[in-house]
Parts: C-alpha cells; sequence; structure tokens
C-alpha cells in the first residue's frame, strides 16, 4: 500500500563537532521518502525552486518515490536551512530560515494520490496540513509530525488537526510543550484526549516511547558508535514506522505499532550516520532488517 507524505524539500547547510556540509539535499518530506520507501511506494508532496535540479528527482524516482506531486515553482528558490549541533547532539541551534518558495506553498495533491491509504504530514504549518486531508478521499491511517513555531503561533489549527489524526509522532520538548504537561504519561493521556489515538514522543539518542490506549512500549536509540549528523532523524524514524505499518498492511494495533516504532529507530540509526541524506540512500531493507533483529537482544532480559 502506498504512503503519501508531504512535508519540506531542503538545501541544509549543517555544522556539528564532527564536520560541515552545505547545500545538502533535505527536508523533512525527503528524509521521509528515502526512509518509507526502503519499505512501500512513496508519493511526495512538497515545492522547489529552479534551483533544484532534475537529477535530484530523477534519484528519487529510482528510489520508487512518485515525484508528480513536487511543484517547481519557475525563477523561485528552494527553501534553505541551516544549524549547528553542539556536543549535546539532542541541543540544535538553527542559524537560519530562508522559506522562499514554501512560503506561498499550497500542497496540491495529484489526482492519482488521493486514495493513498496512509499518509504524513511532515512538520509544516498545521492550515496546510488540514488542506492536505481535505482533498484526500479516504485514507486508512493519518500520522503528523509538528514544531514549536505551530505550538506558539497556530494552537488552535493544531488542535484541530490532532482531532482528526491518528498517530502523533511528536518529540518530548513537542509534547510538553502542547500540553502542558512535563511527565510523558500525562502528556500522552492530554493528546489521546485530543483524538489521537496512538502517541510517540521521540526522545533523540535516548530512544522512543509509544503511548496507545493498550499500553506503553518503550525502544531504545540503536547504540551507535559514531554520530555524524542527527538532522533528519525524526524524518527519517517516522518514514521508517510509516513505511512498515503500509508494507504490512496495518491499522493501529498495538503489535503493528510496536514493531514499526522498532523499524522506525532502526532506520533513522542509519540516517545518523553520515550528513544529509547520504546514508540512506545507500542501504536497504536487509540492512534495516538485521538491525531490527539486534534490537530484539538489545531489548530482551
Ligand atoms: P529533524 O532533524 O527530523 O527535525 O528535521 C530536519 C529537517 O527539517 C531539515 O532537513 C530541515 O530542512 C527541515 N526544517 C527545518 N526547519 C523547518 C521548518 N520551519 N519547516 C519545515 N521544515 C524545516
Amino acid at each position: 500500500m502506498a504512503v503519501l507524505v508531504v512535508g519540506s524539500i531542503a538545501f541544509d547547510t549543517v555544522e556539528t563537532p564532527f564536520g560541515e556540509a552545505k547545500d545538502e539535499l533535505g527536508g523533512s518530506a525527503i528524509y521521509f521518502s528515502y526512509a518509507a520507501s526502503l519499505f512501500c511506494p512513496t508519493r511526495l508532496v512538497g515545492v522547489v525552486g529552479s534551483d533544484f535540479s532534475a537529477s535530484h528527482l530523477e534519484e528519487l524516482s529510482r528510489r520508487g518515490i512518485d515525484t508528480r506531486g513536487v511543484e517547481v515553482v519557475e525563477g523561485g528558490e528552494t527553501f534553505r536551512w541551516s544549524g549547528r549541533y553542539g556536543y549535546d547532539l539532542n541541543d540544535r541551534t538553527t542559524l537560519s530560515t530562508e522559506l522562499n518558495v514554501f512560503s506561498d506553498f499550497h500542497p496540491k495533491l495529484p489526482d492519482k494520490y488521493r486514495d493513498s491509504e496512509y499518509v504524513f504530514l511532515a512538520n509544516i504549518d498545521p492550515e496546510l496540513q488540514l488542506e492536505v486531508l481535505a482533498q484526500m478521499e479516504r485514507p486508512r491511517l493519518v500520522a503528523c509530525d509538528t514544531m514549536n513555531l505551530w505550538i506558539e503561533t497556530k494552537r488552535d489549527a493544531l488542535v484541530r488537526l490532532l482531532g482528526q489524526v491518528d498517530i502523533v509522532v511528536f518529540n518530548d520538548a513537542e509534547a510538553r510543550q502542547l500540553t502542558g504537561e512535563y511527565s510523558f504519561v500525562k502528556a500522552a493521556r492530554s493528546l489521546h484526549q485530543m483524538g489521537c489515538r496512538a502517541v510517540v514522543i521521540k526522545k533523540g539518542e535516548h530512544g522512543c516511547l509509544l503511548f496507545t490506549p493498550e499500553g506503553h512500549f518503550a525502544a531504545p536509540a540503536y547504540p551507535l558508535e559514531d554520530v555524524f549528523d542527527p538532522t533528519g532523524a525524526g524524518d527519517s524514524f517516522a518514514g521508517g514506522f510509516m513505511g512498515y505499518l503500509a508494507m504490512r498492511g496495518a491499522g493501529v494495533d498495538d503489535e503493528a505499532l510496536r514493531r514499526a516504532v522498532v523499524f522506525g529507530s532502526a532506520v533513522a540509526s542509519f540516517t545518523v550516520e553520515e550528513f544529509g541524506v547520504r546514508r540512506i540512500k545507500e542501504i536497504t531493507v536487509e540492512d534495516v532488517q538485521r538491525r531490527v533483529e539486534e534490537f530484539t537482544h538489545i531489548c530482551s532480559f
């Protein structure tokens, strides 16, 4: 079954204690697409300028990513983001955000995308996320992400959106900021009450929590010897998570969600081994499967 993603497509400039990369292909929808397409057909919706080369689009297509939903604004410039990480890789400083063509973006779904069963609304304005849902026929499973900016400036739209999604995939700070609860148990309960059946809380190198009405599940992050660039880990997690659910044709049953969390964590662990999408681009589903098996050993006692 196909998964549809809408989100940012970017050129990122990133500094970490281990090196720098300039104008690297990135953006939430790109990381998600490379991750999800390991498991299932992936449909990408986003916007780029004429500085986005045809070879980038061809490379995405070669990976089985459908790019008919990528709008190219002639004469426009692609969204650019730049950030810096210190030794605590969970702590990132945004140095600049140039919205460019992203500032006037209104997602337009190609007709062929409307029947997508699985939908991931990556971090964009919640009003745009709602616009996407209004164009869908009857998705089986919808998940979303957000960021501090929208929690501060578009809270009402975000709360409206949460009433229409099945799963939220937030990081720890977002879950706390939106609900005003420090305890993740209470934050998850509050998000359940807003309408989301499953709540995934990402905690960077400390792993990930899943809360459903049936119970809790915790997965560690895969213990890597070297982390190079954590950019896109959250979106790659979401891509692995949703891609796995779509591959299985699963709904929001606990057993599938737990396995999806482990698959998401395994995929994200590859992304952070290199700048941008360099590493995730070269892996196969068998590589992911091997790490998933290691998770079984790490977690059993
Ligand atoms: P993550 O590390 O998973 O939080 O996502 C990193 C990606 O988010 C980068 O590739 C950026 O291009 C993208 N990004 C940064 N700021 C924004 C924003 N305001 N809206 C959408 N995407 C963004």
